[in-house]
């Protein structure tokens, strides 16, 4: 930012860049619109666009090699007026303050929306995790842990996996955590292993949701999840998880694509046997029963549901014009930017918004977190069950308020969400007066 403006003491202007980027300006955008759709009182909005705290650490780490590297990580908490700060750590080189600033409000909005106590977290370290050997990714791990020391914790801030982290991430954070409380205190972090306190079916989670979002748009479309067709854009752990619940499902996955490439058969993949594939050979590439594809073809392709899972700002007004599908549901956080939001409308395509149709996964570490407390553990059946009645009656909410309001999805979903927010915040009010 200019030297001018810091001199001018205008501070609102100065923790405004302090966060600015495509990402956090797109989602402050959809919180303006949506808070004035439902007419938000604007002291209370003008809070909502700024995360309450940030810390930016570095992360000194020994290397395989005996060299030291540092590498730059950062906790963003947005909101704790319904619960503790709750959203994942990611690690992926592009990882900045501004990506997680907008990924911690995006979970501030997805857990309101969702009812659940809760507000919004997010971490990250700028690192490409393929690059780490495992002892190396143990190191900055624990060393990120112990730097955030009680930021985080069963009643303050949880993490969760992310992009790039998974569960043995969080059984090291956990350990970490722990070592320095002198006891185990699993409830500092979800979606462990189920073998030190997690929930069965929580890997999963996030997958299952966007199927469940994705049959409930089609419902409105007139339409069914059998013969149904896919196109899905990732096959990590959320890709992986809608790819197969879908194919169970009886709908047809025309293609998917990871970070080496795209596969596409007209006649549908054969899921559970590319996923074998998969288990063997870390990629997609190489998988000879299906045609390759770039990732801007699939994107492209003729399909009912396109269900973006891998990263943010991959629909953007570049391509928002040669879409072909009947609905985007929003595996990812943040994938189809603001402009590519409003070619999609005004071309009549459904947008399932990533704070509902992603919730899946927090709403399941919901549930290992109180499953933790209770030191009481569901079945997996009942953990999918009770999943899946909180994200559809989310959906039927964010319906309702689009009917009544006129709105698109994207906008009734975060405003049906700043509604809850917005009531908890007039109630609690501001401190001092
Ligand atoms: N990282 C996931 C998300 O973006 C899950 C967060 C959590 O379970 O806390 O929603």
């Amino acid at each position: 930012m200019s030297t001018a403006t810091s001199t001018t003491g205008n501070a609102h202007a100065h923790q405004a860049d302090l966060f600015q980027g495509e990402m956090f300006d797109n989602t402050i955008k959809i919180l303006e619109t949506a808070g004035n759709a439902v007419g938000c009182d604007p002291n209370v909005l003008e809070r909502m666009k700024r995360p309450k705290k940030a810390v930016i650490i570095s992360v000194p780490v020994r290397m395989d090699d005996y060299r030291v590297k540092v590498f730059t990580g950062y906790r963003v908490q947005h909101s704790s007026t319904l619960g503790p700060y709750k959203g994942g750590i990611r690690y992926h080189q592009d990882v900045t303050l501004s990506e997680v600033a907008a990924l911690a409000t995006l979970m501030t909005f997805k857990c309101s929306l969702l009812n659940l106590p809760l507000g919004g977290g997010k971490g990250g370290i700028a690192v490409d995790p393929s690059k780490l050997s495992r002892t190396e990714k143990q190191n900055m791990t624990r060393r990120y842990t112990s730097e955030l020391g009680t930021l985080i914790g069963p009643d303050v801030d949880i993490p969760a996996p992310d992009m790039g982290t998974d569960a043995q991430t969080m059984a090291w954070i956990m350990d970490t955590y722990s070592q320095e409380l002198g006891f185990a205190q699993p409830g500092v972090v979800t979606g462990k292993p189920v073998e030190i306190g997690g929930s069965l079916g929580r890997a999963g989670a996030t997958g299952l949701g966007v199927v469940f979002i994705a049959e409930k748009a089609l419902e409105k479309l007139g339409m069914k999840m059998a013969g149904s067709t896919f196109v899905i854009q990732g096959f990590g752990n959320v890709g992986t998880h809608a790819a197969i619940n879908a194919f169970n499902r009886g709908a047809k996955i025309l293609a998917v694509s990871d970070v080496s490439g795209g596969l596409h058969n007209p006649n549908g993949l054969d899921i559970p046997d590319l996923l074998r594939y998969v288990a063997e050979n870390k990629v997609i590439k190489g998988y000879t029963k299906a045609e390759p594809i770039s990732n801007e073809e699939l994107l492209q392709l003729n399909c009912d549901v396109l269900a973006p899972c891998a990263m943010e700002n991959q629909i953007t007004e570049a391509n928002a014009a040669k879409i072909s599908c009947k609905v985007v549901v929003e595996g990812a956080n943040g994938p189809t930017n603001n402009a590519a939001t409003k070619i999609l409308h005004e071309r009549d395509i459904m947008i399932c918004p990533d704070i509902l149709a992603n919730g899946g996964g927090v709403i399941v570490s919901y549930f290992e977190w109180v499953q933790g407390i209770a030191h009481f553990f569901w079945s997996e059946e009942e953990v999918n069950n009770r999943m899946k009645g909180i994200i559809t009656n989310a959906f039927d909410k964010v319906w309702e308020l689009r009917t009544e309001k006129k709105l698109d999805m994207r906008t009734a979903a975060m405003g049906q969400s700043v509604r809850r927010l917005e009531r908890a915040m007039l109630l609690r009010g501001l401190y001092p007066r």
